[in-house]
């Protein structure tokens, strides 16, 4: 039996760092399900979709394939019929895609086996935002990683720059705070934490005082 531990969070909270520095750490492999979700709004953008034009992203989802892969170093890899756009899928402008076509039920249902598939052939550390309620309810171990909005902008903030974007901070706290609403208000698999999720805040914490403090939680309940 594979053993699966459950990531969820704002965005900005860390996740995606720390999970994969605690999958790494535990010989886990890595899933970051935010990737999907963001291929699915590059396949919308690029065809010109906005994110009201829902029918048109449900009717689009037949004709795509997402998938994941790993390379050499073990780090994933989304692609979209087939191409690799990992790099593509970084931006802030899809970032407010993915949000968007990840309300949609239908984009929801879509990605589910996927998910599941990986966490069934696997031990995984998956991050996400419902990955504990919905994905894997029966994950041994969900851990709701947060920060205060402030706190994970600047991380995003930092990110980006070092990318070689150009942002202001303004906007990209502004991104954050209107991503949280959205993830947590909307009326499927809405941003909460599992009943039986332990909560961790990373506010004004080092990026290795977190990763111990996860992999600490992670040794005791496995
Ligand atoms: O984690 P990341 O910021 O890359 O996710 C992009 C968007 O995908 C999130 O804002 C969220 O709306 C959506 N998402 C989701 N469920 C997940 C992972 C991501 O709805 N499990």
């Amino acid at each position: 039996m594979s053993i699966a531990i459950a990531i969820d969070g704002p965005a900005g909270a860390g996740k995606s760092t720390i999970a994969r520095l605690t999958a790494k750490e535990l010989g886990f492999i890595y899933v970051d399900t935010g990737a999907l979700y963001r291929a699915i709004g590059l396949a919308a953008s690029r065809r010109g979709l906005s994110a009201e034009d829902k029918d048109a992203i449900v009717a689009m989802l037949p004709g795509i394939k997402v998938e994941l892969a790993f390379n050499e170093n073990h780090e994933q890899i989304v692609l979209l019929d087939k191409e690799n756009v990992s790099g593509l899928i970084r931006t802030p402008e899809i970032s407010m895609m993915a949000s968007a076509v990840s309300a949609i039920p239908q984009v929801r249902a879509y990605l589910l086996d996927l998910q599941r598939d990986m966490a069934h052939t696997n031990n995984v550390i998956m991050d996400g935002r419902d990955i504990g309620t919905v994905v894997l309810p029966d994950a041994k171990i969900k851990i709701f990683l947060s920060a205060s909005p402030e706190c994970r902008a600047r991380r995003r903030y930092d990110e980006l720059v070092e990318k070689g974007m150009d942002v202001r901070f303004d906007d990209v706290l502004k991104d954050v705070i209107a991503r949280d609403y959205a993830d947590s208000h909307r009326d499927i698999a809405p941003l909460k934490p599992a009943d039986d999720a332990i909560l961790v805040d990373t506010s004004g914490e080092d990026l290795d005082t977190s990763v111990n403090k996860l992999l600490n939680i992670m040794r005791e309940h496995l």
